[in-house]
């Protein structure tokens, strides 16, 4: 078993570099008449080949765009249907070894560190339950001392123990550093979703660049903690990259490589990819990074994804605008965070007017009730839905059900049920009456009349006071 932190871990071969270099190297000059074939193939929403996705990265001129844009569109909408899932991050500890030099909680920053005790964390998931959120993504620094394996699964129980019958959260995905495969068992014992791991960037020289003096500095240990993830019985992983640290081209095809790897080895690729954008953050300049990227290269790469891999959801956070977030939701984004604080203990900062040190600084702060109006507003059902995991869907099982494009049978309804739920506990009466109406509308779309009888139902038992109803 490799130690932690171990710089002779296995050569994590499978992000072949040259491979990569070589592909971008030879579909550079790529024809309108090959974009559109690429275009076409990709229509039947089996995803794409590797020198394919390279030929879409170069497309550029606004026809190609707006083929690849429509496809984007298209594609989520026979997969997903209109639903967008909504989640919070909780960070619980700020304590780090490392030094990225991207990231506000970087060791160098001097300030008070700390980690959230049992009340402490019971107080922030009482907030996020108070805003109706069910689903969280548990957020912690490295630090193998001060916030090791044992403090993250105390911290899961007391999240999933914290609970009355409306106010409760349903689904904890975690955003934890590499470990071994003895602590992702841990994980798995302790009932987490997603198990979410950036990559960072998958460019080797980058990577060290960017992580000097430190244990995540391990390029080859980092990269392969999915494969540990999955000996340990975890079949649920959420891949990303921090979008502004290396050529963009490059991470795409890694993405790529990465999932591949996966799915021949474990039978089953990612679940989610963030696309997180680099952002200002204590200790560090934007003008130092080379790679960052403007919106609409940023709008290109969230499309081609979700062409390249029309199963895996996309998960975009609030360090972007509200405009952004908007446009990409059009683009191939399912999961966006809303309402969120990026700093430990933030959730009652934010209530009591303090402000500390934050891992990077958000862009979109509109709070839930105002994000889930904004998105009803754009046609999209706003879904606290976490039925998969609870109903044993994952895995090659929750595969087989994107991969078809037979998940939105049970995304629609399980979004629709969750609104109105949310509605009827957290709306004012402006929301209720917005999405009474709306749902009336989406009640119509359901094709199947049985799945329709019971959301009607569902509808009908939800305002009757029942609760976390799902298919
Ligand atoms: Fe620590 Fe994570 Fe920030 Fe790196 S990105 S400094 S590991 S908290
Ligand atoms: Fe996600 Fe499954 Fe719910 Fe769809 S049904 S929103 S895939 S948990």
């Amino acid at each position: 078993m490799a130690k932690y932190g171990d710089d002779n871990y296995k050569e994590a071969a499978f992000i072949a570099h040259d491979l990569i270099e070589t592909i971008l190297e030879k579909t550079k000059n790529a024809s309108d008449a090959t974009i559109d074939q690429i275009i076409d193939k990709a229509k039947l929403k089996n995803g794409i080949d590797l020198d394919e996705v390279a030929i879409l990265l170069q497309a550029h001129t606004p026809e190609q765009m707006t083929k690849i844009y429509n496809l984007a569109a298209e594609i989520k909408q026979s997969i997903y249907g209109n639903r967008v899932v909504l989640f919070a991050p909780l960070y619980v500890s700020n304590f780090c070894v490392n030094n990225c030099t991207y990231c506000g909680y970087k060791q160098e920053n001097k300030f008070a560190r700390r980690k959230l005790s049992e009340e402490e964390i019971r107080q922030e998931v009482r907030i996020l339950e108070s805003m109706g959120h069910k689903r969280l993504a548990l957020e912690a620094g490295e630090d193998p001392v001060n916030c090791d394996i044992d403090y993250i699964i105390d911290t899961l129980r007391i999240i999933y123990d914290e609970a009355t019958e409306k106010s409760n959260i349903r689904r904890v995905n975690v955003n934890i550093a590499s470990t071994t495969v003895e602590n992702f068992a841990k994980l798995k014992n302790a009932n987490i979703g997603t198990y979410i791991l950036f990559q960072e960037t998958y460019h080797k020289p980058t990577y060290k660049k960017v992580h000097p003096r430190s244990v995540k500095g391990n390029y080859e240990y980092h990269l392969t903690a999915f494969d540990r993830a999955m000996q340990a019985g975890i079949d649920d992983v959420g891949a990303g990259v921090l979008f502004g640290l290396s050529d963009y081209r490059f991470e795409v095809l890694s993405l790529m490589l990465h999932n591949r790897h996966l799915e021949e080895n474990y039978g089953v690729g990612f679940h989610t990819i963030s696309v997180p954008r680099i952002k200002k953050a204590e200790g560090m300049d934007l003008t130092d990074f080379d790679h960052i990227i403007d919106d609409e290269t940023f709008k290109k790469i969230v499309a081609i994804l979700r062409i390249a891999v029309p199963y895996v959801g996309i998960i975009l956070s609030t360090r972007e605008t509200q405009e952004i977030r908007s446009e990409l939701l059009h683009a191939g984004v399912t999961q966006l965070s809303a309402g969120s604080c990026t700093g430990v203990g933030g959730y009652k900062e934010n209530e009591d007017g303090v402000h500390e040190v934050a891992q990077f600084k958000v862009s979109d702060e509109r709070s839930p009730l105002e994000v889930i109006k904004g998105l009803i507003e754009d046609g999209f059902i706003p879904s606290y839905c976490t039925s998969c995991y609870r109903s044993g869907r994952t895995g090659d099982r929750f595969m087989a059900l994107a991969k078809s494009g037979q998940i939105q049978h049970v995304c629609q309804p399980n979004a629709l049920m969750t609104l109105k739920e949310y509605a009827l506990d957290f709306g004012d009466e402006a929301l209720n009456v917005q999405v009474d109406a709306f749902i009336e509308g989406e009640i119509v779309k359901i094709k199947d009349d049985k799945t329709k009888t019971i959301v009607v139902k569902g509808l009908q038992d939800l305002s009757n006071g029942d609760r976390d109803i799902f298919l």
